[in-house]
This record gives structure tokens, sequence and C-alpha cells, in this order.
């Protein structure tokens, strides 16, 4: 089996014929991006560098204009406004069989009447590489990707999981610069795509290439990538590694579109020291760590993850020196959800609101679990307490 593919040689047929740039150098960069269908504006003046070796997810709700600037990018769709440079070149005129860039499509694309080893094949052929090149190079590939002693196959004799690796092998037998992935492992089963995901994440780090994945999954895009840009209505929202965009999200929306978060809308804000108090209307006044942004006037929403929230039956233990609680909210358990590994509770507050919690289920017999109407107190840190512009 192939396990290794020498980067030097990596860059031998990549359509242009360019070097690859050393990890960590720019790669791409897209500049005021626009793209319009008649009078919608798909995409919306999008700006982005991505470093060479680098695994970026664009994530979005469907229509946000994910896939159409991927097209973009592969050169099926001319952008109406900006550039695209990839090493610093405009690729603007060039044809997508001659970029240095491929494309895995949502549905595979194979071609059914070919066999497993001429749909890897098929870019190698047209690109006129020697027979024996191809032979070679398409047994790399089927190596690379698991399918061995599969290679006669046609697509409509394979697993939707072989499939999947039938049209990357495809993809990376041309052996781009860049890997454009839409949606990839949207056809595949939880578990298998779980599995897949990491196997990508290996080939990607060990090939040394730089892939773009569209996904809607945000799970998928915080487990694969290295920095995720949020797309809402044409426009990137944030670009950031996945635990900024999830600790820090820049605005409400983000907050709410990456996982699970509790929000309390607030207007009067006091200064204490290096702390802000906001009143709430649900959850009574908060103590907040006073954000690296300036906080403006007007409406501001306090964001708490669910798994930050503490419960006890009496409140929290101040341990000496230790600040373990600020925030604390009195109320009864009114509704449960068991996870297996966690459990979800919606806590009413006294205050009025409705709080989640996520408890870890850390013992298999947990005695101490909540019940319903149960009374509890909830708590947080100013630390574990976002602040939000509305
Ligand atoms: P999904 O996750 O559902 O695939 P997406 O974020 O990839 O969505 P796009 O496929 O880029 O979204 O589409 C963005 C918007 O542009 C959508 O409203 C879509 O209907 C529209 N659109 C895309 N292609 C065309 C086209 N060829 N003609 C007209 N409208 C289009």
């Amino acid at each position: 089996m192939t396990d290794e593919l020498p980067r030097k040689d990596a860059a031998a047929d990549s359509g242009a014929g360019d070097a690859f740039p050393a990890p960590g150098q720019p790669l791409l960069r897209i500049e005021g991006v626009a793209k319009s269908f008649g009078t919608f504006r798909a995409v919306d003046g999008v700006s982005l560098d991505i470093k060479a070796g680098e695994f970026f997810a664009l994530l979005g709700p469907s229509g946000c204009g994910k896939t159409t600037l991927l097209r973009m990018l592969a050169g099926f769709e001319a952008p109406d406004e900006g550039r695209i440079l990839l090493g610093g070149k405009d690729i603007a005129q060039a044809l997508p069989h001659e970029r240095p860039i491929n494309m895995m499509f949502q549905n595979y694309a194979l071609f059914p009447h070919l066999s497993v080893r001429d749909n890897i094949a098929f870019g190698l052929k047209r690109a006129r590489l020697a027979r024996a090149d191809i032979a070679t190079r398409v047994a790399e590939m089927v190596a690379l990707v698991k399918l061995d002693g599969l290679e006669k196959r046609k697509p409509d004799q394979l697993s939707g999981g072989q499939r999947q690796r039938v049209a990357l092998a495809r993809a990376l037998a041309r052996r781009p610069q860049l890997l454009l992935l839409d949606e990839p492992l949207a056809a595949l089963d939880k578990k298998l795509r779980e599995s897949t995901q990491g196997e990508l994440m290996e080939l990607q780090r060990r090939l040394g290439m730089t892939f773009i994945i569209v996904t809607h999954d945000q799970e998928e895009a915080m487990t694969m990538a290295d920095r995720i840009g949020v797309m809402k209505s044409g426009k990137l929202a944030q670009v950031a590694p996945p635990r900024e965009l999830y600790e820090a999200p820049r605005s409400r929306w983000i907050a709410e579109f990456v996982g699970d978060i509790n929000l309390f809308d607030g207007e009067s804000k006091l200064r204490d020291g290096h702390r802000l108090v906001i009143g709430t209307r649900d959850a009574g006044a908060l103590v907040v760590a006073e954000p690296r942004e300036q906080v403006g006037a007007g409406r501001l929403a306090v964001a708490i993850r669910p798994e930050k929230v503490k419960l006890s039956r009496r409140g929290p233990v101040s341990e000496a020196g230790r600040e373990t609680a600020i925030n604390r909210l009195d109320g009864v358990i009114a509704d449960i959800c068991y996870l297996g590994g966690t459990t979800t509770y919606k806590v009413k507050l006294d205050t009025g609101g409705v709080l989640q919690a996520s408890v870890a289920n850390s013992a298999r017999i947990d005695v101490d679990a909540y019940s319903l109407n149960q009374h509890v107190v909830a708590w947080f840190t100013p630390d574990d307490c976002v602040v939000l512009q509305s």
C-alpha cells in the first residue's frame, strides 16, 4: 500500500505545473468576489485568504452561497466582481481543467458505465499522461483510499462509502494544489461519516494538501477544519478556528447557529471593575467579564453555552480564594432530555426565563440525577458569559 505521496511529486502535474507553496504560505486569495443570479446576489463581496496545507470549512445554512463560491474557485462559474488569486496569479481566465484545483461533487458524479479504475484514471487520460504513469497513479490512489480488490467494479456495485472513496481518489489523482469538497460526506450514515471524517483529515495531513470543504453540518466543520468561515446571505459572517467560533461568536446569529446557547436580552449595563453588570429581563442582573471589543449602547444579549452552566441542589460551594459563582439563579427542572453521554436539563428560573444546562453523565448509575419539578440552583462565572450586540 502506498502510504506516502511525496510533496515534490505531488506538484508534478497539478494543472498549472506550479510548485506547491510551503505549508503556512499564502495559497489562495479571494478578493471582493460577488456573483448574482438575475437580481439575487448569491455571493456578496467575499474576501478570504487560505494558507497552503490548511483544512478550511465553509459552513452556513442552505442557500447562503457556499456552493456558488466553491464553483467560482473551481472555474464552473465566473465572478461578476472581484478576483481569485492562486499562488499570487489571477486565475480568472483559466478553464476548470487548467486550474491546479479539483472539486469533489456532492453527488460524487461518478461515470456509471466506467469501472472504479477508469473513473479514477479519467482525468489522467484527459491530461494525456503516459499509460504506465496512469497505471501507477491509479494503483497509488486505490491503495490510498483503500479500494484494493474493487478496481473492476462499476459504481452501482459499490456501497455509498466506497463510492465516496472513488470520487475522492478521482479528485486527488491529478494531485491538485487545492481540493474543493462539496458536502463530501452527506450521503453517508452517521457512523461511516464520523470514521470518514477522520480518514479525510489524515489523508489531507499526509498529502500536505489544502482542502476547502463545504458543509452545513457544524459538528463536521468543527471536527475537521483548522478554520471555519460561516456564511450568511452570501457574506462571510465570521472566520475563525473552531474553538474561537464556538466560545467567542461575533454576533447573536452566529452564537445561535453554532451549537446550543442560552441567550438573555438585556439593556442596561454598569461597570464593576473588570466586569459588566447587565440587567436582563429573564435572568435578572448578570455579571459578565468585560469583552475584548467595546460594547456600545443599545440592546445587548448575554450568551452562555449549556455545558458552562452548573447545577446543584443547594448552590455552589465556595472554595477558599476562588470565585466559584457570581451568577446564581434559582429555578425548577422543567424538562429533561437524556442523550447518553450528557443530559440536557431545562430550568424554569424564578426570574422568569428558561436556562438550559448540559450535564455530563460521568457515572453509569447516577443517583444524583435531577427529576422534574425539583428545585435546583444554576450557576456560572462571568468568564462563562459572552456579551453580544443584538
Ligand atoms: P446548500 O447548502 O443548500 O447546497 P448553498 O449555501 O451551497 O446551499 P448555493 O447553492 O450557493 O447555496 O446557492 C445560493 C443561492 O443562489 C440559492 O438561493 C440558490 O437558489 C441560488 N442559485 C444557485 N445557483 C443558481 C443558478 N444557477 N441560477 C439561479 N439561482 C441559483
